[in-house]
């Protein structure tokens, strides 16, 4: 799930999370600075002499370590720390979040791609975001590119530490996404034509954004090129970029930044598809054909709804926006926010009215279906791409994410039948899972607002109804807190972890 890193090395199809242990004799210098920076992250500020007894590594060895890692701006030193004790007040080390900057791309909504510039402790200095109007293949990469060249024309004094891209699909450890249908790609190795896309974007001297136009002057003169290699851009188009399945990097973000344990959670996340990433042991699991977690389409309901996958009763169809109501698509509400076109706002009344009109249907069709009738019939729902064509306006390029992320608004109220439904076939897919696994943390990511309490709730029943009264009573199943932002915060997560060791 990484691009050119280490973080799959010796493991393949997993990767060790956060260090805590001291290298044994032989094993590398790179693990004790993992050591020392992930102590730091989680527990910082710190002294020298707590660094070392946190680590187990000697006074001699931190000392070695902090001068090595302050020279490279990855800590910073805080001075002495304010205390009422006699004798010299201890000298703080912390991790210099701002010193380095990571760039962070989302790709999970087919909607847009949105980019942020993130610290090393997740917290975001710009943002960046393109409406992609339903795009495939290449013309994915044009925008995913452009958006990250517009982030790299804002990095400033601060080092670039990485890229780190969120996808979807099925993606291999060195960023090869083997397979993600909404964009069409197959064997689309995505780390080295972002590159290619950057460095025309980046070097050929065009303002970030302006890729399109890019393409046609990326043959410079050799004086023009050295010219460019010196300056900063030239670093940035050449900084490493990791790619990693946005779900993984969902689970992977809930670890590194919202505490949570890599013993055994699997994080659900409910995007344009249904995916999840999980962690065992403190293990991010890939497996062989790098597809564990692809749970959208195990059966959750015999005879249910079609799916898109040919098959009835997949998970996706239990756990989507069509089912839980609410949760508009981010283009259509961005429209109407950014006032950009009102007939639009008017077709979107229609289109939320006909997903109230699909619920219920689904509630009769399934009665029919258990009562002998015949196969249940459903309005396609109408999308996001469909209202663009009918105003024929495209959302202005460079949009600021926070306009085109704005929150979903309150998912539908549904009859406790339906609840009912949803959370006994969600836990036919998941309890299964949990035993085996025999987790303790089952975490719904949800950016677009789907999953109410009272579908959680249900879930939660689901679960009991299926699971041994022990094995539920170590399971806490919950939200995530990180909102829209998880995969763009799990895409900082990989560059970390590949980067520095930081988990
Ligand atoms: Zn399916």
């Amino acid at each position: 799930m990484s691009g050119d890193g280490a973080l799959h090395q010796g493991r393949p199809g997993g990767a060790w999370l956060r260090p805590t242990a001291k290298a044994h004799p032989g094993h590398s210098r790179t693990h004790n600075r993992a050591l020392v920076l992930s102590s730091l992250f989680h527990a910082g500020p710190l002294s020298r002499a707590e660094l070392a007894r946190s680590t187990g590594l000697t006074r001699v060895t931190i000392s070695d370590l902090v001068a090595e890692l302050h020279l490279e701006g990855l800590i910073a030193e805080l001075g002495a720390r304010a205390e009422a004790r006699v004798g010299k007040p201890a000298n703080l080390i912390d991790i210099n979040s701002d010193g380095h900057v990571i760039a962070v791309l989302d790709l999970s909504d087919i909607s847009q791609a949105r980019g942020a510039l993130m610290t090393l402790r997740g917290d975001i200095r710009a943002r960046a975001a393109r409406p992609t109007g339903g795009a495939t293949g290449e013309a994915v990469l044009d925008h995913a590119a452009a958006v990250l060249a517009s982030l790299m024309d804002q990095v400033g004094e601060a080092r670039l530490l990485g890229v780190g891209v969120a996808a979807p699909g099925v993606v291999r450890p060195d960023g090869l996404v083997i397979y993600a249908k909404d964009y069409e790609w197959h064997q689309v190795a995505l780390p080295s034509l972002l590159r290619d896309r950057l460095r025309r974007s980046l070097l050929g001297g065009l303002p970030g954004g302006a890729l399109a136009g890019s393409r046609g002057v990326s043959r410079q003169r050799p004086d023009q090129a050295e010219a460019a290699a010196e300056a900063p851009t030239a670093a940035a188009a050449e900084t490493p970029i990791f790619v990693g399945n946005d779900a993984n990097l969902r689970a992977l973000a809930e670890f590194t930044f919202a505490g949570a344990g890599a013993q055994g959670l699997m994080e659900v996340s409910l995007t344009d598809g249904l995916g999840a990433g999980i962690l065992l042991d403190g293990v991010l699991l890939l497996g062989p054909s790098y597809a564990a977690g692809e749970i959208g389409h195990i059966p959750a309901m015999a005879g249910g709804e079609p799916c898109t996958c040919g098959r009835r009763g997949c998970l996706e169809t239990v756990l989507n926006r069509r089912v839980l109501g609410g949760g508009e698509p981010a283009q259509t509400q961005a429209r109407q926010e950014t006032g950009v076109d009102a007939q639009a706002a008017d077709d979107h009344k229609l289109v939320a009215g006909d997903w109230g009109e699909v619920a219920r249907h689904h509630q009769s069709a399934d009665a029919g279906l258990a009562a002998g009738g015949g196969e249940p019939t459903r309005p396609e729902r109408p999308s996001a791409d469909a209202a663009l064509a009918v105003s024929g306006q495209p959302i202005p390029p460079e949009t600021p994410a926070a306009t085109l992320v704005a929150a979903a608004p309150p998912a539908a109220t549904l009859e406790a039948a339906t609840l009912a439904r949803i959370g006994e076939s969600t836990a036919a897919v998941l309890g299964p899972i949990v035993s085996a696994f025999n987790l303790s943390d089952l975490v719904f990511a949800d950016p677009r607002g789907l999953v109410t309490p009272e579908v959680l709730a249900a879930i939660r029943s689901g679960l009991e109804a299926r699971l041994l009264p022990q094995i539920m009573a170590d399971l806490d199943v919950r939200l995530s807190k990180l909102g829209a932002d998880a995969a763009l915060l799990g895409a900082g997560s990989l560059v970390l972890a590949e980067r520095l060791g930081l988990s």
